[in-house]
């Protein structure tokens, strides 16, 4: 299959015939990648089971790995969803259009093939401008999920989905480098009290102000062995870059005195050493391939690059990286969730020195 590629936007204006395009084709059973705020999303027919198969095939994702439905308008949540409680209707006023996806029991218009076999469906109204209007030229349902082959980071750029997805898929829609950078929030609105299953830009005080006790699940930020798990994704193991990742907690100075050391011991070695670090400390490192998350004062900035860096490291074929830890609250839980999956939970706490 020879994968089209479409530049949305000219002269700052987006192409409203190439999601036109795009729309028809997802109407006809067509796979088509597009830019959402949070991550580029691989998109299909949500309510066409046999586009649903061809998501996970050109993902090559297991088929019991449930797809998000998104939506362009407020009132088709309740064509998707049999059920909708007053919480549900509350965060869609709150933060809907935008980075939040809510799991609510199932409306039978919805094949089991986009909902991984379960009795519940994942619902995300996105603000993108351009996805938004895609879905409405594609009939008003994109089942999507993140447009990388599974086992890879959820791309952040078009040219991300197409190392990905060439071959593989329709269409790709260029919309430029996403704004987020993580995956949306996921609130689960089956159980009492609500609980968070992926944590996102939403985050839980966001939500816990709201609707009083919200909950995280508790494989979010600890190791998740032996725990059974909510979400059927959090069962497969997650993207693991090609370096052996640690992640480093601790007072600052030690933090950088500590991966200075280990990435000259492997350098030594023959070892290709890569750090992440942050505006305020990148000075101080020395390796093959240090990288700036972004600044500590600014977690969204960290949020929008991480994923680039993973992939970026895996390309310059590093073998040993080194991660500081960020704050574990507020954006900060999303943030350490994907960074600590992609370390298979790899983190080493300095203590504060008392001489
Ligand atoms: P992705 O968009 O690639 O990040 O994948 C969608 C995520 O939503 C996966 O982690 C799924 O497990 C999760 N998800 C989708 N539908 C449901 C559902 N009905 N119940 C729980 N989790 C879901
Ligand atoms: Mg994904």
């Amino acid at each position: 299959m020879r994968t089209k590629i479409f530049q949305l936007k000219e002269n700052g204006e987006e192409n409203e015939e190439f999601l036109r395009q795009a729309g028809e084709c997802l109407k006809e059973g067509g796979l088509v990648a597009f830019p959402t705020e949070t991550v580029y999303g691989l998109g299909g027919d949500a309510l066409n089971p046999e586009s649903s198969r061809k998501i996970y095939a050109a993902k090559g994702r297991p088929s019991d790995n449930p797809l998000i439905v998104h939506i362009c308008r407020l009132e088709d949540l309740w064509q998707v969803a049999s059920e909708v409680p007053p919480e549900a209707e509350r965060i869609a006023e709150a933060f809907w259009p935008g980075p939040l996806t809510m799991i609510l029991p199932k409306a039978d218009r919805v094949p089991r093939e986009t909902t991984g076999g379960l009795d519940t469906v994942a619902v995300r109204f996105p603000s993108h401008p351009a996805a938004r209007r895609l879905i409405e030229y594609a009939g008003g349902f994109v089942a999507a999920p993140s447009a990388n082959a599974s086992g890879r980071p959820s791309p952040t750029e078009a040219r991300y989905v197409q190392e990905d997805m060439e071959g593989r898929i329709d269409m790709i829609l260029d919309g430029g480098p996403v704004g987020i950078g993580l995956e949306s929030t996921i609130v689960d609105l089956t159980v009492r009290p609500p609980q968070i299953l992926r944590p996102g830009f939403v985050t839980q005080d966001m939500l816990a102000q709201l609707l009083g006790q919200v909950d995280l699940d508790v494989t979010i930020l600890r190791d998740d062995s032996g725990q059974a798990p909510k979400a059927p994704g959090m069962k497969y193991r997650h993207y693991a870059p090609k370096g052996d990742l640690t992640i480093v907690s601790g007072p600052a100075q030690k933090v950088v005195d500590y991966i200075n050391e280990k990435a000259s011991f492997y350098a030594a070695r023959g070892e290709k050493v890569g750090i992440i670090g942050t505006e305020e400390s990148l000075g101080r490192y020395r390796a093959d391939s240090v990288k700036c998350a972004g600044s500590r004062t600014d977690e969204e900035s960290i949020g929008r690059r991480l994923y680039r860096i993973l992939r970026e490291f895996d390309d310059e074929d590093v073998t040993r990286i080194y991660s500081e830890a960020f704050s574990a609250g507020g954006y900060g839980q999303a943030i350490m969730n994907r960074l600590l999956k992609a370390a298979g939970h790899k983190i080493v706490y300095l203590e504060e020195s008392h001489t």
